[in-house]
């Protein structure tokens, strides 16, 4: 057990009673109250860093509050203590209102050497210490805000834990692993339906990660909705469902989110939502991750291929993908590389367009289109009139 590491650490090895006595402080802050440094005797104790200043801190501490009313409603050893970057003492006061937890009392010089002691490089910071005051872990702040409350009791043993739940429920093709958990099964719809996950076993699902303040969602929902339309009214009626989860601020922007949408979604007060939003690594909206048949990931870019291909896409799996690819490629073989057409001065070529509108007939076009080098100028191949 005493590798390298062990060594490194025997420094630290006191308790973090004796660490902030030798660094003089005498008492700790509850509110206005002065309680004894053993206040943390026998507990997992956490030196929170932060300072009024900054706006990460204030984003985090509603996270942290929460996480710690649960612990204690829990009776669960863990103790908070605050070393404070603020600037002064008023600072520090108005800063430490928003925190429930304990504070060591402003002083820069020991926020500085505790800082360097556990090697602090931003703010907010949050690093466990155990009864014996090593660290054991990093910084807490990413792990509270993926985990909440789950995270505890801090550990890299329970952080691996955690990773591992991911991944299993990520690649063990369980929907209801994935999409529901022990107080709740079923997902809701619009129109007031419960529909049970279990259900779904057997689709092709699209998880839609999107939110009502989000423009660019209502495009895509504009064309999400044609796509399930076409392939929920045609004999694949039964094998294909989509899934919202909502990344919206309330619950009345959700119900908002949710008035457009014909199909499923994971109720806002779940945190399944968040749940998801982490296990697919979700970095922006809208975002649609598609689930196969066997209940397993095919494609987290299930927007890219809808915006291209639509419904002629389904079931979105890599070799049907593949073989509309080939279908194009054969399209484009058949047409002629460059033309003349009469309707224009100049020579139109062949190029592939995501997305064009025909300035002959004024229809949308995607694909294979002749444009104009020169001009903003397109046709479809079958609007081409060739001079002769
Ligand atoms: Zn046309
Ligand atoms: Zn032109």
């Amino acid at each position: 057990m005493a590798g390298p590491d062990y060594q490194a650490k025997s420094t630290d090895r006191s308790n973090i009673v004796t660490i902030l006595a030798a660094e003089g402080v005498q008492f700790l802050l509850s509110g206005e109250e002065k309680v004894p440094l053993s206040s943390c005797d026998g507990k997992t104790t956490c030196l929170f860093f932060s300072a009024n200043w900054c706006r990460t801190c204030k984003t985090f501490i509603p996270k942290l509050v929460q996480v710690y009313d649960m612990l204690s409603t829990r009776c669960e050893k863990m103790e908070i203590v605050f070393v404070s970057f603020d600037h002064n003492e008023n600072e520090f006061a108005e800063h430490f209102k928003c925190m429930p937890w304990l504070a060591a009392p402003f002083d820069v010089n020991l926020s500085r050497r505790l800082s360097k002691r556990y090697h602090v490089k931003h703010l907010p910071s949050l690093i466990p210490l155990k009864s014996d005051g090593t660290s054991i872990e990093e910084d807490l702040v990413g792990l509270i805000e993926d985990y909440g409350a789950e995270a505890f009791p801090f550990t890299r043993s329970r952080r691996e834990e955690l990773k591992a739940a991911d991944t299993a429920k990520l690649e063990g093709g369980k929907l209801e692993d994935l999409l529901a958990h022990k107080g709740r099964s079923h997902l809701i719809a619009m129109d007031g339906r419960k529909v049970v996950v279990s259900e779904l076993v057997g689709k092709t699902i699209g998880i839609y990660f999107g939110a009502h303040w989000c423009p660019p969602c209502h495009s895509f929902t504009a064309q999400l909705l044609e796509v399930y339309n076409e392939l929920t009214t045609s004999e694949e009626e039964q094998s294909f469902e989509i899934i919202f989860v909502s990344t919206d601020r309330d619950l009345e922007e959700f119900d908002m989110s949710l008035k457009g949408m014909p199909w499923l979604a994971i109720p806002y007060l779940d945190k399944t939502r968040h749940d998801l939003c982490r296990i697919f690594d979700i970095k922006g909206i809208p975002s649609l991750v598609m689930i196969g048949g066997e209940g397993k990931p095919i494609s987290t870019n299930g927007k890219g291929i809808i915006s291209l291909y639509g419904a002629k896409a389904f079931p979105f799996t890599e070799s049907k993908l593949r073989d509309l690819e080939a279908v194009l490629r054969k399209e484009g073989d058949a047409l002629p590389r460059q033309v003349n057409d009469i309707k224009h001065e100049h020579l139109l070529k062949l190029d592939m367009a995501k997305a064009y509108l025909c300035d002959s007939c004024k229809k949308r076009g995607r694909f294979w289109a002749f444009s104009c080098d020169v001009c903003d100028y397109d046709l479809h191949p079958c609007c081409i009139e060739e001079t002769s």
